[in-house]
């Protein structure tokens, strides 16, 4: 099945909002077998919507939709689905009673204008909108779907979860698409994709590259009768990149850094601490991102400056003779935070945030030590030099590095 994204809203015309939802729905897309092809955004007009419904219908399996259901009369998105399917939205009793309700369960009356949302044409099925009072529609006509949803993410990934999804699957029952993320770090782009460059190109099993926060991800997608077949599909892929890039793959589907971690260190009963001057909290931060982190992080310092360093007992000789931006300084950072929390693994970082040089560095100086035991292993690396991006490389490259490490000493 085919589909396409409608956006609804002026506001994305504008510029004055990001179209976040299209690409949520997008990523959902791929694991159910639905092939993408189109992504539109329309402004708060019923000609333009209305042709884009027919165009939709003419091309299109499954037109998703995102936006104009509000009460108000730039919500244009009921009446446009209406004219292009030539039919004429009627009052739902029932659906008033639950909107009026909605409103004095907030101890409001209901404004006149929310009638507007209590319609529905003979096509189309009101989708339940939990944490809102816009219900979606789903139409369908000839085979095809219109599903309609509210703009605010928190209520059109929830009408998603407890309506779409299922239905969605149901619908494809015919296939079964399985999908496999292998989650890299340490190479670009360029080297992965040469590395494994005879699996691109297929249609089934496909293989996608993808360049994010975390490192560099290769998605396998398979689509087959039965899942058994469709796993058998992607095992000579998944195993022909795992002997390539085995030193570099840090995780699978939908593992985190601070997840893989943690899940590592718990299920061995050890314990991580930080000392961390350059990422400024992020790496602590991100470790706690992970639910049971209590129970296997020791806790982490922020030491921003040289006096904060030296409250923290960094060696001040270390500081003197290499300078805050060096290596030894990161180890020393490391060797600190691990003694005083008697932890098994202690992380230290330390580097130039910029926007300018630092005793000579320039910004995207990094250094990462990981202490382990008497044992410290060291990290050097150079990011682009923007602030987010130091942070959030020298987080990821410290908690996949100790990932790795984790499975080196304690198998
Ligand atoms: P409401 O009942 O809240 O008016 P609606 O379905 O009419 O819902 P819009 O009025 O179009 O939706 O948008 C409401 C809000 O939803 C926007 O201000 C914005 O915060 C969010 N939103 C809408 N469209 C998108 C989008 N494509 N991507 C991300 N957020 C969006």
């Amino acid at each position: 099945m085919n589909a396409e994204i409608i956006s609804i809203g002026t506001e994305l015309l504008m510029g004055e909002l990001t179209d976040t939802n299209a690409s949520w729905i997008a990523g959902r897309l791929p694991p159910l077998g639905i092939q993408l092809q189109w992504v539109s955004i329309i402004g708060d007009d019923l000609p333009k919507l209305t042709q884009a419904f027919r165009d939709g219908m003419a091309r299109s399996d499954i037109i998703f939709t995102t936006g104009g259901l509000g009460p108000t009369q730039d919500d244009l998105t009921r009446e446009a689905v209406a004219a292009a399917l030539d039919e004429t939205p009627q009052v739902q009793e029932a659906e008033l009673d639950n909107l009026r309700q909605w409103f004095r369960n907030r101890g409001q009356d209901m404004p006149a204008h929310n009638v507007k949302q209590a319609h529905l044409i003979p096509s189309a099925a009101f989708i339940t909108n939990r944490n809102g009072t816009a219900p979606g529609w789903w139409a369908q006509r000839d085979g095809k779907h219109v599903i309609c949803m509210p703009g605010p993410p928190g209520e059109n990934r929830a009408m998603w979860a407890d309506e779409i999804d299922h239905r969605l699957k149901s619908m494809i029952d015919t296939e079964v698409t399985i999908t496999r993320n292998i989650k890299t770090l340490g190479l670009g782009e360029a080297s992965v994709d040469e590395i494994v460059s005879e699996y691109f190109g297929l249609e089934n099993p496909y293989l996608g590259i993808y360049s994010k926060a975390d490192g560099i991800h290769l998605r396998i997608i398979a689509r087959a009768a039965d899942a058994a077949a469709a796993r058998s599909m992607i095992a000579p892929v998944e195993d022909a990149i795992h002997d390539r890039l085995a030193p570099y793959i840090w995780g699978y589907d939908d593992e985190t850094p601070e997840l893989s971690v943690g899940a590592a260190l718990l299920q061995r009963g050890l314990t991580l601490s930080t000392m961390e001057s350059v990422s400024g909290g992020f790496l602590a931060n991100t470790i706690t991102e992970a639910p049971d982190s209590s129970q296997w992080y020791r806790g982490g310092s922020v030491a921003y400056t040289i006096p904060a360093l030296l409250a923290q007992g960094v060696d001040a000789v270390i500081l003197e003779t290499h300078g805050v931006v060096s290596q030894q300084t990161a180890n020393a950072m490391a060797r600190t935070a691990q003694i005083a929390t008697a932890s098994d693994f202690a992380i230290g970082v330390t580097g130039v945030l910029g926007p300018h040089e630092f005793e000579g560095h320039r910004p995207g100086t990094i250094h990462i030590a990981i202490a382990h035991g008497s044992d410290v292993r060291e990290f050097p690396l150079r990011t682009p030099p923007r602030r987010l991006v130091i942070k959030r490389r020298s987080c990821n490259t410290a908690l996949t590095e100790l990932r790795k490490l984790i499975s080196d000493v304690a198998p």
